[in-house]
């Protein structure tokens, strides 16, 4: 199967056909038109075979979580999803390994209304590059630095079910099928965060952990926050683990959570609630931002935990 085969027979025609797509997949670059009045988003997210996924992992939660990770950044600014780009390397051109990446990386792309408009074909070790781009009213994009003091904190979903889902397999352990669902096939919150459009003053998507990632609209925002420990939103097996070992690093710094982690005036937490009720999506309130820099996080007992080495970072440790 040659280069072109490949692209013709898996990737020229995923997700709708857009109206503001004039050129897509086949020529030197692809055209497009920005409707007026707005703004692109862009980002892009690398995953590598045995640092993001385990290279046997099923093809087809590759795709879809190769995609999910930008359209969850695209969630966190309030941007409505339009088109990605895809730059793939494979060591070998197995057909079937590849239709069943494209086929995942398709269903998540028709559910979300986005279209794949070129990409990058190459022979190397296992990596998906994609990028995703956004279209949000001028102006209108939800950033990390709008947190004040006083508002609420809060987050959609639950938190370090994927964490727990990784340390399982990790380990040899065997993994129940809805912590695995979490960590291979995240559910960005897109609707959620486009909804949140002119009522969350800051907002994140957790990646990295709540602890690291609400530090970064902290840090932007100039401010510091306490967070209630007994307030965040667990699943029974995370909660079991806690339970067990005291431990709080699953919620506060695993990674591959996915969830929306956004600030609001209090007067607005109503509004909040109701349109998360309309969209089925859990959110909770888990603390508050506080003018004095630094992150608090206060244990159901009252006592103050401490954390070292909030989130995950590549660098932070050399191999
Ligand atoms: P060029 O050599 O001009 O960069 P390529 O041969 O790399 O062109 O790609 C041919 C066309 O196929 C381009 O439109 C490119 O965007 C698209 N393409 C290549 N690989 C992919 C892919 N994995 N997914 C989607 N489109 C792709
Ligand atoms: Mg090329």
């Amino acid at each position: 199967m040659s280069e072109f085969e490949l692209i013709r027979d898996f990737f020229a025609d995923i997700g709708p056909v857009r109206a503001d797509v004039a050129l897509g997949v086949g020529d030197d670059c692809a055209l497009l038109t920005v409707p007026p009045a707005h703004e692109l988003a862009v980002s892009l997210d690398a995953l590598v075979a045995g640092i993001h996924f385990f290279p046997d992992c099923d093809p087809a939660a590759i795709g879809h979580k190769s995609l999910a990770v930008g359209l969850s950044d695209l969630a966190a600014m309030g941007a409505e999803p339009a088109w990605s780009t895809l730059a793939l390397t494979l060591p070998a051109a197995d057909r079937d390994w590849i239709g069943s990446f494209s086929a995942g990386f398709a269903a998540l792309s028709a559910r979300y209304g986005i279209r794949l408009i070129g990409g990058d074909t190459t022979r190397g070790p296992l990596s998906v590059t994609v990028q995703v781009h956004g279209l949000v009213p001028v102006g209108a994009a939800v950033r990390r630095n709008g947190a004040r003091p006083g508002d609420l904190i809060c987050v959609s979903g639950t938190l370090g079910d994927a964490g727990l889902a990784l340390c399982g397999l990790l380990a040899g352990i065997e993994v129940e099928p809805a912590l695995r669902q979490r960590l291979e096939y995240p559910t960005p919150r897109v609707e959620l965060g486009l909804a949140l459009r002119g009522l969350a003053t800051a907002m994140i998507d957790l990646s990295d952990g709540l602890a690291g990632d609400l530090g970064h609209i902290l840090t932007a925002s100039g401010v510091g926050a306490e967070l209630d420990l007994a307030r965040l939103p667990l699943s029974l097996p995370v909660a079991e683990v806690i339970e067990q070992t005291d431990d709080w690093s699953l919620p506060l710094s695993s990674g591959d959570d996915y969830e929306l982690c956004f600030c609001v005036p209090p007067g607005r937490f109503d509004a909040v609630q109701s349109l998360a009720a309309e969209l089925s999506c859990p959110v909770r309130a888990v603390g508050r931002i506080r003018a004095e820099p630094g992150l608090i996080c206060r244990l159901p007992d009252g006592g103050i935990l401490t954390i070292n080495g909030a989130g995950y970072d590549h660098f932070a440790v050399q191999p």
